[in-house]
């Protein structure tokens, strides 16, 4: 017994020598290969909030600076194997990742971002399906890893609307917008009496891919015409448990009017009828989510009042003496979008791009992605708080929008 027990304590001093020199060696190891490789758009593995740049001199940037996005598939330790069908989970904000090595990665923070437009999700076409405004759910999957690929990451329509970009250093901010409260957007179904996000559901297939890529992030803004009534992504559960359930993933809700208005039909261009679709909307909403406001408005064709003097009324307006307003009020085409904090920018008419239906056409997703290079497109430097720009762009940049924002330029 003796010598047994002497032996287990050997046994236990030996092994926690090797498992600290395994430890030490993981360390060394881990050490060598932050200090290795190019910092752009990693993950950091411990619970800081900011990683700072090191001193570690990365290669000088070619001719045309291109902004390589991190490498694909490198995981949050802490998120993997986490069930992102808690919404909680699944809406964690991602830890920040900054730098300032601005000459590396040149970050450009008034470059334009894609605000992506979609419509209609189905399983698969038939001979019928209208060509434009449809896409599979095996497409909008393939399209998700693509954007993922390619640098691209979501963000609220709120933050666009602040400019709070906290997508990791050297990637790209992109804005998701669905129209019309389609069931292919987003639906429930009912599962051992259990309401759970259809899978086969554009919302679904971003949820089951925040799983395996979390940093994509989990975004995008709903915009609903509340006379749809119980159609507005019909499936399982009261409109109120629909709304729910998707705010409770991070998703946002957004004015799409009471009743798909056309602003261009002169029935539609009075004072009344144009804060009547609007204010109504709201109430309806209000009525199932007390509290609620829009903040964000889509028109309905893209189109505008022909009486000028009446579009101010499609961002502030009354209706049955509850105010309504909107920061965005969003058009149909056709390019991407420059940042609010941009001199351009112009919140009473936010472009969007169509993501591709059927078939492809002029100035859809598809055919924008080669054209959105990153000299042109809005590459961040991981902090929300600041807004960097080179030299060159520092006119691009309107100073009284920046609130508590610094600009830093380079
Ligand atoms: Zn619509």
């Amino acid at each position: 017994m003796q010598k047994r027990r002497i032996n287990k304590k050997r046994m236990i001093t030996v092994l926690s020598l090797f498992s600290m020199i395994v430890l030490l060696t993981a360390y060394a190891l881990i050490m060598a290969f932050n200090s290795d490789k190019n910092k752009t758009g990693q993950n950091t593995p411990n619970t800081t909030q900011t990683q700072q740049p090191t001193e570690t001199p990365t290669p000088a940037p070619t001719e045309t600076p291109e902004v390589t996005p991190g490498p694909a598939g490198t995981e949050n330790p802490d998120s993997t194997g986490t069930p992102a069908d808690d919404p909680a989970e699944t809406g964690k904000p991602q830890e920040l990742i900054i730098r300032t090595d601005y000459e590396n990665f040149q970050p450009n923070e008034a470059g334009d971002i894609p605000i992506v437009m979609f419509h209609n999700f189905i399983e698969a076409y038939t001979e019928k399906t209208e060509k434009e405004f449809t896409t599979t759910f095996g497409e909008f999957e393939q399209l998700l890893e693509t954007l993922y690929n390619e640098g691209y990451r979501l963000i609220s329509m709120q933050d666009f609307i602040d400019c709070n970009i906290s997508v990791p250093a050297g990637f790209r901010p992109m804005v998701f917008t669905f129209d019309d409260g389609t069931p292919g957007q987003f639906n429930l179904i009912e599962e051992n009496g259990e309401l759970k996000v259809n899978p086969k559901s554009a919302a679904g297939v971003m949820i089951e891919f925040s799983k395996k890529h979390p940093d994509f992030g989990l975004k995008g803004i709903f915009y609903v015409n509340m006379d749809k009534g119980d159609k507005t992504f019909e499936g399982a559960g009261t409109l109120e448990e629909r709304f729910e359930i998707l705010l409770s993933y991070g998703f946002e809700l957004g004015n799409h009017t009471w009743g798909h208005v056309d602003y261009t039909e002169a029935k539609n261009n009075s004072a009344e009828r144009i804060q009547e679709s609007l204010g109504k909307n709201q109430e309806k909403l209000e009525e199932i989510l007390p509290g609620f406001r829009f903040y964000s408005l889509a028109l309905p064709f893209g189109s505008l009042p022909e009486n000028k003097n009446l579009r101010p009324l499609l961002k502030d307006g009354i209706y049955n003496g509850k105010e309504y307003h909107h920061e965005t009020i969003m058009a149909v085409g056709a390019e991407p979008s420059v940042p609010s904090v941009s001199v351009k920018y112009n919140g009473n008419y936010v472009r969007r791009i169509r993501a591709q239906g059927r078939e492809p056409v002029a100035c859809d997703l598809t055919w924008w992605l080669p054209k959105m290079t990153s000299s042109r497109m809005f590459i961040s430097d991981g902090d929300p708080y600041t807004i960097v720009v080179p030299k060159t762009k520092e006119a691009d940049v309107n100073t009284e929008k920046l609130g508590n924002k610094s600009l830093i330029t380079y």
